[in-house]
């Protein structure tokens, strides 16, 4: 018996690992999506919950079923069966399975544990929402499109630990693994509701919201001016996610949205001093479209805020992650097919690329971003480092180099637009 718990205890990883285990929760909603403007597209799956639970994930040797269980949870009139994404994830079925709620979410290809990610929202009293649990089954057998965001990053070292799959592929089950970074946010996220302590009443239970059809945005020209200086130009800044969407997340948890819109704020003020009209997608921590909508509907919602704004320029600012901890480093992504594009590009990747205390200049990159693609003026993306390398996320967490970060893009700018 010993035995078999120490084997159990090798494979099947828990993964939020939280205060008052023993507390039941009530697992009051399900939303999903599929997410195409990622480089390699997933399904998302957002399970609202009362308070924290236990969760495990397994992937069936035969790789087209994974099983989450989350323990001591009750579903609450949540859908017991839903079809998704048939090109990623088929369907997904919820069971009560004596005090667990099981998960089995169908694959019409089979998975591997680099291709699943579940990891925790912790509870937002600020936008209402519950405490999340989020599943992301990425895309099997895609490369991650180069033309996307441009050049894959390098990868230096191996970064994956075969000998954990191959002793997981010995037996009929495959177990995913938290990742250090999910756990220690996880850890926060548990701190945190358990100092707020009160009992979560179950919210009211709502409709799967599916995607939505996004509207075709009216055909429009933006007549752009690109000389005279930055005095009297619309520059448009997109503080990337938001909302339902934190982003990347780094390892001691650091969402990429908690870091863009600083960014934004903080160039904001320093452009309209120099006399510019400046307007931000987002000013808050919310979704620009809608809680849950699908990727492109708010990818499109930013893109009409440069272009119903006749905007002279339209930067997105976010932070870059990979699987390998050691890569860094700055890029800007412009779309290919715009001079003016590029133009601003190198203007801008000249100011911030040589950071310091970040891996240095990935260069300008052709991108072809939904942001960039659908923008009618120039336009580009800027990644500010990447949350996943530790040191480079130690820095993004400091205002001081968010505000930096923010003068050499307002430099750049005043460069591209010329005296
Ligand atoms: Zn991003």
């Amino acid at each position: 018996m010993r035995k078999l718990f120490a084997l159990l205890g090798m494979l099947v990883l828990v993964l939020p690992v939280l205060f008052g285990a023993s507390r039941a929760a009530n697992v009051t909603d399900l939303h999903w999506v599929t997410r195409n403007d990622a480089p390699i597209p997933f399904v998302r799956m957002v399970f609202s919950l009362s308070s924290p639970v236990h969760a495990t994930a397994s992937i069936s040797a035969s790789g087209t079923s994974t099983t989450l269980v989350l323990k001591n949870a009750t579903l609450t009139g949540v859908p017991t069966s839903i079809v998704m994404d048939d090109g990623i994830a088929k369907s997904a079925t919820l069971s009560q399975q004596g005090s667990d709620t099981v998960v089995k979410i169908e694959t019409p290809k089979a998975i591997d544990v680099e291709d699943l990610k579940v990891f925790t929202l912790k509870k937002d009293t600020v936008n209402n929402k519950p405490y999340r649990m989020v599943v992301d089954i990425q895309k099997k057998g895609v490369a991650p499109r180069d033309n996307y965001y441009g050049k894959k990053p390098a990868t230096p070292v191996a970064e994956k630990a075969p000998a954990r799959v191959a002793e997981a592929k010995a037996t009929p089950t495959r177990v995913t693994e938290a990742k250090p970074a999910q756990k220690a946010a996880d850890k926060g996220a548990a701190k945190s509701v358990a100092k707020s302590a009160k009992p979560a009443k179950a919210t009211p239970k709502q409709p799967v919201v599916l995607p939505t059809v996004p509207e075709k945005p009216k055909p429009q020209v933006v007549n752009y001016r690109t000389t005279g200086g930055i005095k009297g130009k619309v520059i448009v800044l997109d503080p990337g996610h938001g909302g339902s969407d934190p982003g990347a997340i780094g390892p001691t948890g650091l969402q990429e949205k908690q870091v863009t819109l600083p960014i934004a704020e903080y160039l904001k003020s320093i452009l309209e001093a120099k006399g510019a009209k400046v307007i931000l997608t987002r000013t808050t921590d919310v979704d620009v479209y809608g809680p849950h909508a699908s990727g492109v509907d708010e990818l499109q919602a930013r893109v009409n805020v440069a272009n119903g704004n006749q905007a002279d320029a339209f930067i997105s600012i976010h932070i870059n992650s990979f699987s390998n901890p050691n890569v860094g480093g700055i890029a800007t992504y412009y779309f290919d097919e715009s001079d003016q594009s590029k133009k601003l590009a190198t203007a801008v990747q000249g100011q911030i690329a040589e950071h310091s205390g970040f891996n240095g200049d990935r260069g300008i990159q052709p991108g072809n971003l939904y942001v960039l693609r659908h923008s009618l003026m120039p336009s580009i993306l800027v990644e500010l480092g990447f949350i996943s390398n530790p040191k480079e996320e130690g820095h993004l967490k400091e205002s001081e180099t968010q505000k930096a970060f923010a003068r050499e893009l307002a430099k750049g700018l005043e460069l591209y637009f010329g005296g």
